[in-house]
């Protein structure tokens, strides 16, 4: 998972990038970077770390430009390294410049890759978008115009890339066929265009109206205009329909942004009100989410069942996502670090605990102590996806199916390794009943049905 961002037509583009990266660090928390352009060079600076301690002044105020694209990564493919960082900057001596930044994973990034080196193009990083920029920057130097070179890239990679793309003077949005990534663009009050992952960096940089880019979409921004570029009509007539993620609903966005035509805290709040329609006879006392990406569900759950929804686990916001650190040995140490419970509130209570998901289990059990240790008389665990039994091949950075707990354990096993009473997770048909439009999503780490097959 990462979140990407483009700006075209500010003075104030870096500035603009820094915050719209700021709004996504959610995304990704291991290293961010941008590439800035102010008509004649492209400057890049990229590094490890968080946007706020990346980007300071000294450094914004080394790329003046108004055309930006930036990046914040959490590693999926390729370790976190600042070679495999982005954006990718490809550079020619007198020739144009080229930079990428790109949201999601390739499923042929080997096969792909292995025919550009035999073409005599050297990589420096295992990163998806300097394959992608790379790919472009080969078909350029074959004669084709950008706009074709990326209809030729969806012809040929396959996966999930939501991406932007400059030169010294254009920005290019571009997206997969399957729209497996959120992204959405539109128009500052000031008129410069921004695209981003989600919208609520559209909303923080004032701009008026989003709108999705379109599957296979291609939108050039240029000194002339934005233009809406011609889809390629085999490709098209190829796709069967999209297959947006739907675990960004349940996990990866901020409940503010508005995903595929959809709120993300909407579509909580409908997953939390269908858990608690599975517990007609529950005689709790309260409804306790584990914060952040749970609250929304967990005020679904409490309106439904009519009981009061508290806020009974005080999260440490400076600690980071835990799903969302590579290391085992680092996630271990940072359940403790990021969660306590409220002194004198759990004694003696019947609770409802909310987590929208379970992965290898390990967070929820030390949670589950963390409660009980607090008094709790008893605790329902309800998780607001279904069983996670496969690996996500589109960006998420899923463990080996060896190494969840849905796989290892039956549901029986897993409540008595929590320590709840009882256990209960959404249903697949469940959430798809949560949905706008059931059947354009993905639910391939819930089913194993994968809308692209990795090759
Ligand atoms: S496999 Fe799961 S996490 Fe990956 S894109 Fe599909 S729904 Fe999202």
């Amino acid at each position: 998972m990462c979140g990407i961002i483009g700006v075209f037509g500010s003075p104030e583009a870096a500035n603009l990038a820094t915050l719209g990266l700021f709004t996504e660090q959610h995304r990704g928390q291991e290293s961010c970077g941008m590439a800035v352009s102010d008509g004649k060079v492209v400057r890049l600076h990229k590094s490890m770390g968080l946007v706020k301690d990346v980007f300071h002044e000294d450094v914004l105020d080394s790329l003046p430009g108004s055309l930006a694209i930036g990046h914040v990564r959490y590693p999926t493919k390729g370790s976190a390294t600042s070679f495999n960082s982005q954006p990718h900057l490809v550079e020619t001596l007198f020739g144009p410049s080229y930079a990428l930044a790109s949201n999601g994973d390739l499923v042929n990034y080997a096969a792909v890759r292995a025919k550009l080196e035999a073409k005599n193009v050297y990589f420096n990083s295992d990163n998806d978008g300097e394959l992608l920029v790379k790919y472009i920057a080969w078909q350029i130097s074959q004669g084709y115009e950008i706009a074709d070179a990326i209809r030729l890239l969806m012809r040929d990679i396959k996966g999930a890339y939501s991406s932007v793309f400059c030169t010294r003077s254009e920005l290019y949005m571009f997206r997969d066929p399957l729209s497996i990534r959120p992204m959405v663009w539109g128009k500052t009050r000031d008129g410069a265009v921004v695209v981003a992952s989600e919208s609520c960096v559209l909303d923080i940089l004032g701009v008026l109206e989003r709108r999705e880019v379109p599957p296979a979409g291609i939108i050039r921004v240029n000194s002339e205009g934005t233009t809406v570029m011609e889809n390629d009509p085999n490709l098209y007539r190829e796709r069967h329909r999209n297959a947006y993620c739907s675990f960004e609903h349940i996990y990866f966005s901020r409940p503010d942004s508005f995903h595929f035509g959809e709120n993300v805290f909407d579509v909580r709040e409908k997953i939390g009100a269908r858990l608690a329609q599975k517990d007609p006879d529950l005689q709790v006392d309260c409804v306790v989410p584990v914060p952040d990406s749970s609250n929304f569900i967990g005020v679904g759950y409490a309106a439904e069942k009519g009981i009061p929804l508290s806020i009974g686990l005080i999260r440490n916001h400076y600690v980071g996502r835990t799903f969302i650190k590579p290391e085992q040995t680092i996630r271990d140490e940072s359940v403790h670090q990021k969660f306590n419970a409220l002194p004198n509130f759990f004694e003696g209570k019947r609770v409802v605990l909310i987590d929208d998901s379970i992965v290898r289990g390990t967070t929820i059990r030390k949670i589950v102590k963390i409660i009980k240790r607090a008094g709790a008389a008893e605790i329902h665990l309800r998780i607001g996806s279904p069983q996670i039994c496969h690996s996500c091949h589109y960006g998420i950075d899923t463990p080996h199916p060896e190494e969840l707990v849905a796989n290892r354990f039956s549901l029986e096993e897993i409540r008595q390794r929590t320590g709840v009473d009882s256990l209960k997770y959404l249903e697949l048909d469940e959430l798809r009943a949560c949905l706008h439009s059931p059947d354009e999503y993905c639910y391939a780490c819930f089913n194993g049905q994968y809308p692209l097959e990795k090759s």
